[in-house]
């Protein structure tokens, strides 16, 4: 079994990544998606091909795996054909395992993956008029134990490797039959006719807004969403891509550098007593160093804003009160921002209720008449727990007696 790394300390300690670009299989052979173009290199040469061969194989098969999506050794057509069981032999090209596929009745689709090692997650795809989003994980669970969030109920967490987390966004064009064809095909370039943009693509968009705080699994991500980015790769464009932090502040820098994404910032309350209460990690990195970094944030403009997300709870931080500090405290920093409404979604057991739409309706006209834009964003898959702060996975949702049963049934087996 593969080593994972369990991290139960709510909000207190950042969780060290799990330094690890392959995970090991039982078969020996490992799995390519994941890793970047000079990985894939290393591993040919070590394997036993020469520097100019690597590298040729290494480019070739990148354009395979990430561009074409193609599953399969041997639908690699440019490579010999004698040399496709012997990348077989040593190599597969994985995609996480789906235990359960979920349709909504919105058109909202939702997937229950499972890791190599036996780790639930879930991935949301979100189709819209104009464009396809995908809401993809970076943990299985989360540290951080925002109060009204159910994935932050979860007791396992561990960081999503690079491969996981870009093969969702493989799997969903998989799903979606999305991948572009190409000349090899004995087919023309041109790329499928679609329903939504010029490109002709249903996704069209990805934001990191799954399970898990992304930026406290910063390398994997970063890796990851390097190969959605990637002109070879995925190819999909920065401008296109979303990262929601809950406001860790030392990788926010790090994000606009090195990722270079759209931000949005889990804002949620306007005071310290009520972030800190639901967003505990307020406690460590509070509003005004938040609202700072975010006024720093690499790229950041009056055409690249950052969205600010405020999840509505009855009589918690819904007041006209809160709608006025908020305009100020965005004009304060004078940051070039816009205001995402989430109607809260409810969870067994949770302690909020959402806010009248009547209350969601009159904060939303005090930000707009301050100026800034504050849509209020329609919950979608309610039905099939796939809207935000909903995934909590099956497995999860088991009693802790169910858990012990099953795991002591495991060891006498
Ligand atoms: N961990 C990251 C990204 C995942 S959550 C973050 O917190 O930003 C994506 C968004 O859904 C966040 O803004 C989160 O606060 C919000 N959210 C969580 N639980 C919710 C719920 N029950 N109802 C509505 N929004 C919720
Ligand atoms: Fe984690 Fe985001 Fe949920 Fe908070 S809202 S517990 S940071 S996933």
């Amino acid at each position: 079994m593969a080593d994972t790394t369990l991290m139960t300390i709510p909000g207190q300690v950042d969780p060290v990544p799990v330094a690890r670009d392959i995970t090991p299989r039982e078969d020996g052979r490992i799995d390519l998606i994941g890793l970047p173009r000079p990985r894939i290199r290393e591993l040919f040469a070590e394997a036993g091909l020469d520097a100019r061969q690597a590298k040729l194989r290494s480019k070739q098969v990148f354009h395979w795996l990430y561009h074409r999506g193609v599953t399969d050794f041997e639908a690699m057509t440019d490579i010999a054909k004698t040399m496709r069981p012997w990348l077989a032999e040593r190599f597969v090209i994985g995609r996480p395992n789906v235990v359960e596929a979920q349709h909504s009745s919105d058109g909202t689709r939702k997937w229950l993956l499972q890791t190599d090692d036996g780790h639930d997650f879930e991935m949301v795809f979100i189709p819209d008029a104009d464009r396809g989003t995908l809401c993809v994980s970076s943990q299985v669970g989360c540290t951080l134990n925002c109060t009204f969030c159910h994935t932050g109920t979860m007791r396992l967490v561990r960081n999503l490797t690079p491969g996981e987390i870009v093969s969702q966004v493989m799997l969903a064009r998989d799903a979606l039959a999305e991948w572009p064809k190409g000349v090899m095909d004995g087919l023309d370039d041109a790329e499928d006719a679609g329903h939504y943009t010029a490109d002709g693509r249903l996704l069209t968009n990805i934001v990191m807004m799954g399970m898990g705080e992304p930026l406290y699994n910063f390398d994997h991500v970063r890796d990851a969403l390097k190969l959605v980015m990637d002109g070879d790769g995925l190819a999909l464009s920065k401008r296109r891509i979303t990262l929601s932090t809950s406001g860790v502040i030392p990788a926010m820098e790090r994000c606009g550098e090195e990722i270079g994404v759209n931000l949005a910032v889990s804002l949620h309350a306007v005071t310290k007593d009520v972030r800190d209460e639901i967003v505990p990690l307020n406690k460590k990195y509070g509003i005004e160093d938040l609202l700072q970094a975010c006024a720093d944030y690499p790229g950041a403009s009056n055409a690249r804003r950052i969205t600010f997300e405020y999840v509505m709870l009855k009589d918690k931080n819904d007041s006209d009160e809160d709608a006025r500090e908020l305009v100020r405290l965005l004009k304060e920093f004078n940051l070039p921002a816009k205001v995402n409404l989430i109607p809260f979604n409810p969870w067994p057991g949770a302690e909020y209720e959402c806010s009248t739409p009547e209350r969601i309706k009159a904060f939303s006209d005090i930000v707009f008449e301050g100026g800034i834009s504050a849509p209020v964003r329609t919950p979608r898959g309610r039905d099939i727990d796939a809207a935000c702060g909903q995934l909590k996975t099956a497995a999860e949702k088991k009693s802790r007696a169910e858990r012990d049963r099953e795991a002591a049934a495991a060891q006498q087996a």
